[in-house]
């Protein structure tokens, strides 16, 4: 019977799915799925391998406002990490897999961050690094009736997932992540440029749209457009009179605006992003007499496992493994002992 009800969720699991069947090769996803079923039965059957962080049992942690360093054991650092960086009200399975994204992030990051904050491995900053925040902040931003039973469900989330981490080809993978992918996810070279990660691709997933809050607009004076991009382009000149005084050049794979023209300049989707406060580079925009109105999808650099993607994969049946293996290609769960 339970065997039966694993089975029939990882079918409705497979099913909301479907999108990225028609991007990704199809006998590749169902097989990932039929894997990490395997695993999932074994499991139930079997005791977890045991997990020993040795080297990263505790982590040096940069606190930026106050400008100074923490050592916080790994699992502790891990709570304040998924509590600050996913509502406690989102599933279980994609608070899971927030917790091993965040873990494997953050050995990432001791492994690669080449001194970037002096003597810490990491910051808790989200815009450098990954948000953290300590319980007793936490507690106090949540109401009184549910704030024992989110810190439990955050700590199940990390405790249950015990050094486990995401690896590609033996090496814990950079587990970048967002908030709303709008439906399907950038790949890295489309923002960061360079040499693409293999496990970075775009892939797509049902149900986001379902978030509110996560679609928005932008809108600017003509006046106000020109002084923003002024700031990086002087030379900056548009005659809006021209037809195409503004015109999307070229798009992404995913669909994102991959080159923009701003009268003489043309510059990428990701940076016209930054000038103009828009929360992603999937935009469109209209020109109304003076103003110029961007409608923007999703929130954040869409590379990744999207949180809200996490969650409705999670409402829909997939556990924690099968959301990691949607958004990260070809990608294995091990042991942090394994490296
Ligand atoms: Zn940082």
């Amino acid at each position: 019977m339970k065997k039966f009800f694993i089975y029939l969720l990882s079918l409705i699991c497979v099913l909301f799915m479907l999108p990225s069947l028609f991007t990704k090769k199809k006998q590749e996803v169902v097989a990932t799925v039929e894997e990490s079923l395997e695993e999932k039965v074994e499991d139930s059957g079997e005791e977890k391998v045991k997990y020993d962080y040795t080297k990263y049992a505790t982590i040096k942690l940069y606190h930026t406002q106050t400008q100074t360093y923490e050592e916080v054991p790994m699992d502790e650092y891990l709570y304040g990490v998924v509590s600050a960086e996913m509502p406690a009200d989102y599933e279980l399975e994609a608070l899971k897999a927030q917790a091993v994204v965040a873990r494997t992030y953050t050995l990432y990051q001791i492994m690669h961050s080449n001194g970037k904050h002096g003597e810490a491995d990491i910051c808790d900053a989200s815009t450098c690094c990954q948000a953290w925040i300590s319980k007793e902040d936490r507690l106090a931003k949540w109401d009184e009736n549910v704030r024992n039973s989110n810190w439990d469900k955050i700590v199940e989330a990390v405790d249950s997932t015990q050094g486990e981490i995401i690896t590609y080809q033996g090496e814990p993978i950079d587990a970048f992540f967002h908030a709303n992918s709008g439906g399907t996810t950038e790949t890295a070279t489309n923002v960061w440029g360079g040499t693409n990660f293999p496990y970075l691709q775009s892939v797509q997933t049902a149900g986001e749209d379902a978030y509110s809050g996560y679609n928005s607009e932008v809108e600017l004076s003509k006046e106000e457009l020109v002084k923003q991009l002024k700031e990086k382009y002087a030379d900056l000149e548009i005659n809006f009179e021209e037809e195409d005084a503004i015109k999307i050049i070229a798009y992404t794979e995913s669909g994102r605006v991959r080159t923009i023209k701003f009268g003489n300049i043309e510059i990428a989707g990701t940076e016209a992003r930054t000038l103009l406060g828009l929360r992603s580079t999937n935009f469109s925009f209209t020109i109304e007499g003076d103003t110029i109105k961007f409608t923007v999808t999703g929130y954040g650099h869409g590379v990744g496992m999207s949180q809200t993607g996490a969650d409705s994969m999670a409402k829909s049946g997939c556990n924690y493994k099968e959301i990691i293996q949607h958004f990260y290609t070809g990608v294995e769960i091990t042991y942090v002992n394994e490296l």
